[in-house]
């Protein structure tokens, strides 16, 4: 068997274009233009460069943003009262505070401070509180919802599908757990002290691997057919890898690239988020 794409590029095109078309909407009808206020806090190339991907993405689909760059010294208390300022600003629709942080910034102190209609990432403990309970009104991580959106607009059935997830990072792992628990998978949920890592990933129907552990998941440990969503960004000898070691892609039945698969996702999602938070706030 070689597996067929779960082409994140295309399913985040359609993404990008359905917003596109609904800030086109939403201004002609006398709205106020979407805007995403990007926050990077020291000089990582990475996270400048996905941050310009971020604004980009933003620009081609008619939301504006504006790029606020603080110094690796910054302090928490710093970035505290610049996110309260974008708090305050009635331009502002959104705010994304780029992570990693540098190691002195309190990230919990800083996500709490978000107002939770600005929180595009659904970080704030409000947003990740309403999605883990399975209520409406919460922000859903743009990760998470990237995987659940791929999966679906690629027909791949979660209902009544054995998902396996590993990795439990707030980030990734748990709120993917839970927007596939929500979808009614029957979800198992892996992780470093998980004992026979195989024995629970060859029941999977759908593997989602977000361990950051490159070559963690072999041909072996894939069940034949399976859809697999392969998360990780693991910096191989300057080239992006996976979670998956060779020859899974002989054994799945649907299978992300990587790049290309969860990445356009992730920024789809973002923007969609931005968009909503911008229709939330105005009620
Ligand atoms: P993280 O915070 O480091 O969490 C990794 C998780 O994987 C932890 O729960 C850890 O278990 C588990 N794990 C690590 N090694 C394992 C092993 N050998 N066996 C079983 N479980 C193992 O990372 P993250 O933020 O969740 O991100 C995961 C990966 O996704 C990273 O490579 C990241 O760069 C990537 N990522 C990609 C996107 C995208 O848009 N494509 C977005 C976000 C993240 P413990 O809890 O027991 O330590």
């Amino acid at each position: 068997m070689t597996a067929r794409v779960l082409d994140g590029r295309a399913v985040a095109k359609e993404v990008f274009d359905q917003i596109a078309k609904a800030v086109s909407d939403l201004v002609s009808r006398g709205g106020s233009r979407p805007r995403l206020a990007t926050v990077l806090v020291g000089d990582d190339p990475a996270s400048a460069a996905y941050v310009a991907l971020k604004q980009r993405n933003a620009g081609n689909v008619g939301i504006e943003s504006e790029d606020h760059r603080l110094p690796s010294t910054t302090t928490t208390e710093e970035l505290l009262a610049l996110v309260e300022r974008l708090n305050r600003d009635e331009l502002v629709s959104a705010i994304l505070i780029q992570q990693p942080a540098p190691k002195q910034i309190d990230m919990h102190r800083v996500v709490f401070a978000i107002d939770p209609v600005k929180d595009v990432d659904g970080f704030h403990p409000i947003n990740a509180g309403l999605v883990a309970l399975g209520l409406p009104g919460g922000v859903e991580p743009c990760t998470p919802a990237g995987i659940v959106l791929l999966l679906e607009r690629s027909g791949i059935r979660i209902e009544g599908a054995n998902a396996v997830v590993v990795g439990r990072s707030n980030l990734v792992g748990k709120p993917t757990a839970l927007l596939l628990l929500k979808r009614n998978a029957t979800v198992t949920l892996c992780h470093t002290r998980t004992q026979d890592l195989g024995g629970h990933t060859r029941g999977a129907d759908i593997l989602v691997a977000a361990a950051g552990h490159a070559g963690l998941i072999g041909q072996q440990m894939v069940k034949p057919g399976s859809a697999v969503v392969d998360v990780s960004t693991n910096w191989v000898g300057g080239r992006q890898i996976g979670d998956l070691g060779p020859g899974v892609d002989a054994v799945a039945g649907w299978l992300t690239p990587n790049p290309g698969g969860v990445g356009p996702m992730t920024r789809a999602m973002l923007i969609k988020n931005t968009y909503e938070a911008e229709v939330r706030r105005r009620g």
